[in-house]
């Protein structure tokens, strides 16, 4: 529905609410697909969407200057839209549309979104199966109903169920990458609105899950209403989901996801924190422990249970609020728990006892293992990558161009790879000389900077190495991985990455799994990651957590284990442009999800230290 929570139902003052051009072009969006379905002519559909996109774009706050008498030209709009525009500025509501709900069931503009689905089909839909709705589609596609149906063929019903998978697919995953963009642009956009003290994304962004849905933000405020007023006024806005009793509001932007926001007083900012950042599990947890404690735990803060095991009211009522999450969790008995271990996965009770871990953090970082440049399918320079990589304070980035092996990445031949080494000595003396002068940048650490040179080996398909040892030897730090032959049977799969753990001169397994996130979603490889995590572990072979926001690849469980199981990993961006070189946070916000500390990554440690465990490697070619 496109204006639900704001025109439709009872409100508490005879006023009717302002539309913003979101809702506005929402109703004509929806107009325009009802007469779709309905078989209207198509230039007068074409019409009202041309017209929703007009006032979408518009920089004219349309329904304000309709209300104020003068009606704005807007390009697409005529006589018949503009009155519209009027009625539903004035009274919030639209009996044309209201007639059209009656003629054609509001539910099927869902179903006209699935890509590849047109009009006609979902007219056919609903006419002869009765399908109004996105469920009793997919139901009817389980029961095998669509097959029977006239005027569906095999190939339609095929297209059906892959639009139907595409939806689900882009309704609801997004990188941390795209959230972060998202949630930014949100937050400055409304940081300087009058009352506002914090802004602060929550939910499962704030916990770094791999990929997110929907986005949370909480506001500390002392004038909601004026910052729910511009919140639902956001340029991008799709419509508004539900503007609540003034407190908090959603909204789905335009091809994007849904955006929740809720405010509190200032001051109050722990408990509501803590609800609003979850998991859900770990707040089912947290609640029983207040219950046991005598208390109930909601976002707004603690009250106490009376005897019946209700909390007190009237005069007896006890409300117990705190301005910090920590305060809240000592509350509980509770050592603060750091949003990415929320999960109820034991942090709990490591929490009470004491022992939660110390988890990594950005700034332990002293170096990345694996990016590359334009000599592959990078975008920029090889100094542009190592000045990006110097410019943060780190004491080394190893260049990992991949090799000839992945003719799609632009792989180097063992030719290519001597040329990349005199660019990388070249670069290398110009940063000892600028050191020693003392004009290096300010950002460089004690140890200095150097670009190491190393390659992402190919693991090919027959499980051959895409480099001889002699070349492998020469190199800093070699990043090996699997791009190729995905599907092969587990044990294959299997020898071939343990084959690259024991090679002497493979350092480090990128990316182990293989995984996609988000929308090049696909699946992990089918690996027996027991005996890789004990081969990596007694080879003295390093496991990556890409930190590539579309591969997050250890998973944290794997991560965890692989630890548990005496492996050692590196963190990496696997950066092909500078500024993804900054990805790496989304690699440690993985690592801290599996619970892990600096001492078991590897580029923590000196540059010198980690040249030394490489050359350490046993079989090695000195
Ligand atoms: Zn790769
Ligand atoms: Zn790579």
């Amino acid at each position: 529905m496109a204006v639900d929570g704001r025109a439709g139902g009872p409100h508490p003052t005879d006023e009717v609410p302002l539309l913003t051009n979101g809702d506005l072009a929402a109703v004509f969006h929806e107009i325009g697909d009802l007469l779709e379905i309905k078989g209207e002519l198509v230039f007068k559909t074409v019409a009202y969407h041309r017209a929703a996109d007009a006032i979408a774009h518009s920089p004219i706050e349309i329904a304000r200057a309709y209300r104020a008498g003068s009606q704005p030209r807007i390009p697409g709009v005529g006589k018949a839209i503009s009155d519209k525009i009027a009625e539903l500025a004035t009274t919030g509501r639209l009996a044309f549309l209201d007639r059209l709900h009656a003629e054609v069931p509001a539910s099927l503009v869902e179903v006209l979104a699935i890509p590849g689905l047109g009009p006609k089909t979902v007219k056919l839909l609903w006419e002869r199966l009765g399908i109004t709705t996105l469920d009793g589609l997919r139901t009817a596609l389980d029961s095998g109903a669509l097959r029977d149906a006239k005027g569906i063929s095999e190939k339609g019903e095929e297209a059906i169920r892959f639009g139907l998978e595409g939806l689900d697919r882009r309704s609801i995953r997004m990188t941390l990458g795209d959230a972060e963009r998202i949630v930014g642009s949100i937050v400055e956009l409304l940081g300087d609105t009058l009352g506002v003290v914090a802004l602060t994304p929550a939910g499962s962004f704030r916990r770094r899950r791999e990929t997110i849905g929907d986005l949370d933000i909480l506001a500390e405020t002392t004038d909601p209403g004026a910052l729910i007023e511009r919140f639902t006024a956001i340029p991008p806005v799709e419509h508004v989901v539900g503007a609540g009793p003034q407190k908090k509001a959603s909204i789905r932007l335009l091809r994007g996801p849904q955006v929740d926001l809720m405010t509190f007083p200032p001051g109050d900012a722990g408990t509501y924190l803590v609800h609003f950042t979850g998991s859900k599990e770990h707040n089912v947890r947290l609640r029983g422990i207040a219950r046991d404690r005598g208390w109930s735990l909601s976002e707004k803060g603690f009250l106490r249970l009376g005897e019946d095991g209700e909390p007190k009211t009237g005069s007896a009522a006890e409300l117990r609020t705190f301005a910090t999450e920590a305060e809240v969790y000592a509350f509980l008995g509770l050592a603060d728990i750091p949003p990415e271990l929320r999960e109820d996965r034991g942090e709990i009770e490591a929490a009470r006892d004491g022992s939660l871990p110390n988890l990594i953090a950005d700034a332990d970082l002293r170096g990345d293992c694996h990016a590359h440049s334009d000599w592959s399918d990078g975008v920029h320079s090889i100094e542009q990558m190592a000045e990006a990589a110097r410019a943060r304070g780190y004491a080394y980035l190893v260049l990992t161009d991949h090799s000839h092996g992945l003719a799609i990445a632009r792989g180097l031949t063992p030719e290519r790879v001597r040329e990349q080494r005199e660019i990388v000595r070249g670069l290398n003396r110009r940063f000892a000389t600028e050191e020693d002068a003392g004009i290096a940048p300010a950002a460089t650490p004690a140890e200095g900077f150097r670009l190491l040179h190393g390659c992402e080996l190919e693991i090919r398909a027959d499980g051959g190495l895409d480099f001889d040892d002699e070349m492998l030897a020469a190199f800093d730090v070699v990043v090996a991985a699997l791009h190729q032959g995905r599907r092969q049977p587990r044990a294959q799969l299997t020898e071939r990455v343990l084959g690259a753990i024991r090679s002497p001169h493979v350092d480090v397994i990128a990316h182990p799994a293989g995984r996609m996130l988000g929308e090049r979603a696909r699946d992990d490889l089918d690996l027996a990651w027991d005996e890789l995590f004990a081969a990596a572990a007694e080879n003295g072979t390093l496991l990556e957590i890409d930190g590539s926001d579309h591969r997050l690849d250890l998973s944290p469980e794997r991560a965890r284990r692989a630890v548990e199981a005496g492996c050692l990993l590196t963190i990496d961006s696997d950066a092909h442009r500078t500024d993804e070189l900054a990805g790496i946070r989304w690699g440690v916000a993985q690592a801290r999800r599996a619970w892990v500390g600096p001492a078991v990554v590897a580029n923590t440690w000196s540059r010198d230290a980690l040249l030394a465990w490489v050359a350490a490697k046993p079989g090695r070619i000195q």
